[in-house]
């Protein structure tokens, strides 16, 4: 079961698949946005690598680090976004000094949460939540079927990149890709992108 160790691990994973991405966000985003997804989210997170807490935290606090880190050094709508996924994935694992599978999902789905009541949009309107929300339905469902939990976030990992390809075609409701109407359409979304990351990410580190 995942411990503090692994929890850490993701989010160094997350991190260095942003670097690894960040030219490759950044370009989606200028075509549907202003160009920076890939520099801010880059910086959050590697603001929070540095912000990691010395070994024998707990879980819930790595994630809390985390979500400080996003919320004041990554720019635009995803920083806000990101910080208040990972704050409320801390405070649904506040107390496990290692994770059970259902803990596993049920921080996933807290985050989930959080970012539908930060940012308001539905499944369909082209942002990160076409991606965040396959991918948590996967993993509780893999859970549920009684998959282990490696096998049940890499079908997470998968579903993000499915449901981030899926908004190619959408038009653009909320955020600034919202602002250019039809022409949003043909482009994926940024953020669902940097989502399947994180979920890539968890699937590499979690089960460790
Ligand atoms: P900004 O759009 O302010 O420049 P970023 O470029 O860092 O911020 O992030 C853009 C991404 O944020 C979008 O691709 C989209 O996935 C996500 N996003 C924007 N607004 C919302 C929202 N209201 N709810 C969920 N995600 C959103
Ligand atoms: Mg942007």
């Amino acid at each position: 079961m995942p411990g503090a160790h692994a929890v850490s691990t993701f989010v160094e994973r997350f991190a260095a698949a942003v670097d690894a991405h960040a030219q490759e966000l950044t370009e989606l985003d200028s075509a549907i946005g202003d160009a920076d997804h890939g520099i801010n989210l880059q910086r959050g997170m590697r603001a929070a690598v540095e912000r990691l807490p010395a070994g024998g935290a707990a879980p819930d606090a790595i994630l809390r680090a985390v979500a400080t880190a996003l919320i004041s050094k990554t720019g635009g709508a995803s920083g806000p976004l990101y910080g208040t996924a990972f704050l409320r994935a801390s405070q649904a694992v506040a107390g496990c000094g290692s994770l059970e599978a259902a803990d596993v999902a049920r921080m996933f789905r807290a985050a989930l949460d959080g970012i539908r009541e930060r940012g308001k949009a539905e499944p369909g309107d082209k942002t990160m939540v076409d991606a965040f929300t396959p991918a948590v339905d996967a993993l509780e469902a893999g859970i549920a079927r009684g998959d282990d939990l490696r096998t049940a976030l890499r079908a997470a990992a998968q579903a993000a990149g499915a449901g981030s390809d899926a908004t190619i075609p959408l038009v653009a409701r909320k955020g600034r890709a919202s602002y250019l109407g039809e022409r949003s359409r043909e482009h994926r979304d940024p953020g669902s992108r940097s989502t399947t990351l994180l979920f890539e990410a968890a699937a590499e580190a979690l089960p460790a």
